[in-house]
C-alpha cells in the first residue's frame, strides 16, 4: 500500500490519462519496459530477507505512458518478503515543460520515493479489486511506471517560468522578446490608458 495517501486518489486520473481511445479500441502508450520493468524472478527464489540493489542511471528519455521524463538515476533497495518484494529508495528524474510567458523548454528535476509492497502474483490478496497493493506479474516482474508518472505529474508545477522576468511572446508578432526588443513591443497600449487620453483629448 502507498504510504501517501493522494496516489490512491489520483489512480482514476491516471486510469483517464494512460489510456488512449482511438476509433473505439482502447491501447496503452508504450512505456520503456527496458528500464522500467525490473526483472525479480531470481529473488523471488530467495528466501525472505534476501535483498538486491538496482542502480538507475538513464541520461537519455525516457517515455512514461504520455510524458516524458530523462536523467533518471538513483538506487532501489528490493527486499524479498513473505508477502513479496518491498521496494525501496528514492529515485531522481527531470521533466521537460514549456514556461507559460515564452513557451520556452524548461527542465524541472523532482524525485520518486518508493515506499512500496509488491505482492507475489499467488497471493489471494493479488486478485481482489479493491487491493490497493501493486502485483508482480507472472512472468515475475515489477512495473514502476505508474509509480514513476504519477509522482512526474504531482511534483512538477503547471505554472512553469523559464526565470521569473520572462518577457514572455510579444501579442503581435510573436517575437520571444527575452531574445529580441521588437518593434511593436512600444506599440502595446493598455486599454484603460487609452480611454484616459480619449477624456483628455475631449477636455483640450
Ligand atoms: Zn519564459
Ligand atoms: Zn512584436
Amino acid at each position: 500500500m502507498r504510504l501517501s495517501g493522494y496516489r490512491g486518489a489520483l489512480s482514476f486520473v491516471t486510469f483517464l490519462s494512460c489510456y488512449v481511445i482511438s476509433n473505439g479500441v482502447v491501447t496503452h502508450p508504450r512505456s520503456d519496459p527496458r528500464v522500467l520493468n525490473l526483472n525479480v524472478g531470481f529473488l523471488l527464489k530467495e528466501g525472505a530477507g534476501y535483498t538486491r540493489t538496482f542502480p538507475f542511471d538513464e541520461p537519455g528519455d525516457l517515455r512514461v505512458h504520455d510524458i516524458t521524463i530523462h536523467h533518471l538515476q538513483g538506487k532501489l533497495r528490493l527486499n524479498r518478503t513473505p508477502q513479496g518484494i518491498v521496494v525501496q529508495g528514492t529515485l531522481h528524474a527531470q521533466r521537460t515543460v514549456e514556461c507559460v510567458r515564452c513557451l520556452a523548454p524548461v527542465d524541472i528535476p523532482f524525485d520518486i520515493p518508493f515506499e512500496e509492497l509488491f505482492l507475489l502474483p499467488t497471493d489471494p490478496e493479488s486478485s481482489n479489486p479493491d487491493n490497493h497493493y501493486y502485483v508482480i506479474d507472472e512472468g515475475g516482474t515489477i512495473d514502476l511506471t505508474p509509480i514513476l508518472w504519477e509522482e512526474a505529474i504531482v511534483s512538477v508545477p503547471i505554472q512553469v517560468l523559464c526565470r521569473s522576468d520572462c518577457l514572455g511572446l510579444c501579442p503581435d508578432c510573436g517575437k520571444n522578446r527575452n531574445e529580441e526588443a521588437c518593434e511593436c513591443a512600444f506599440e502595446i497600449v493598455d486599454s484603460r490608458m487609452e480611454s484616459l487620453r480619449a477624456l483628455l483629448d475631449d477636455q483640450s
